[in-house]
């Protein structure tokens, strides 16, 4: 609390009574914290990669140009790390947009299974790559929700990559759907590293990672999570989580159904 105060005073400049301000700057004081923490995350975050691509360009130019070899694998490291920038810049974009409601939703009627689908098959070499097994318990019902398509897709695509990226090779990744009154739920399990009790609460904070360095080798951001819920939160929805170390994850998405089950 911060305390400003004022004495009234008569013409004979005597005391006749005080005006007391009280203001509560404690949650002025932990947005200007956050702020502050943000910009040094975002700096901090974008420094890693501009080091890297700095120094391995140096090196070329210096000579080292000369070796075919090594100018490729070189080459290679400085555009994966370009990549992650562009990737970073462009979540830190979406959040920004999502923060101001600069983000235009699309809203229409479309059938949950089928975008599900949609967004296994986009990542089917990724389940292929790590030999993970996929198990869909997709309901026959024509679950229809009123939402923007393309962002309930990407909200699945990042909660199913991270299933993906966080569950070590022939890992088991179940995506099952369920109706739940005027509500539709979506769980996302793994069998893979799990997340610990202390840090659960905190996952969905912007650049939150249990392990940095897992999750920058994994090539994450540390915002799909936050941008998952943000998503979700404006459709009227929620996500649930549910973890245990070393025996797996599971995300539930829930998405209130549209009205009219008609298309
Ligand atoms: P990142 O880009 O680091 O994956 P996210 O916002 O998507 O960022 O996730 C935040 C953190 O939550 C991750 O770094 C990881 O520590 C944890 N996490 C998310 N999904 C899972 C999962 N399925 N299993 C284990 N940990 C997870």
């Amino acid at each position: 609390l911060r305390a400003n105060f004022v004495y009234l005073k008569n013409e004979n400049n005597q005391v006749k009574g005080l005006i007391l301000v009280l203001q509560d700057i404690t949650e002025h004081e932990k947005l200007d914290n956050m702020r502050k923490e943000f910009v040094a995350n975002v700096s901090h975050e974008l420094k890693t990669p501009i080091t890297t691509v700095k120094s391995y360009t140096e090196t070329l130019l210096d000579g080292a140009m000369e070796d075919k070899e090594i100018c490729s694998s070189f080459l290679n490291v400085i555009n994966t790390e370009s990549d992650r920038m562009a990737r970073l810049v462009s979540d830190l974009l979406q959040l920004s947009r999502l923060d101001y409601k600069k983000t235009s939703f699309n809203f229409s009627r479309f059938d949950i299974d089928n975008l599900i689908k949609d967004v296994v098959n986009k990542l089917e070499i990724s389940f292929k790559e790590k030999n993970h097994i996929l198990k869909l318990g997709l309901n026959d019902e024509n679950i229809i929700i009123n939402g923007d398509k393309d962002k309930i897709e990407q909200v699945l695509q990042n909660i199913l990559t991270n299933a993906i990226k966080y569950t070590p090779q022939n890992g088991i990744i179940s995506v099952d759907v369920k109706k739940q009154k005027k509500y539709v739920l979506i769980s996302i399990s793994d069998n893979g590293v799990g997340i610990p009790k202390e840090d659960i609460p905190r996952i969905f904070e912007r650049f939150y990672r249990v392990d940095k360095a897992r999750s920058r080798d994994m090539g994450g951001t540390g915002l799909g999570l936050s941008i998952a819920k943000h998503i979700v939160e404006e459709h009227g929805g929620d996500i649930l989580v549910q973890s245990e170390v070393e025996k797996g994850t599971t995300f539930k998405i829930k998405l209130p159904v549209g009205k009219n089950v008609d298309m």
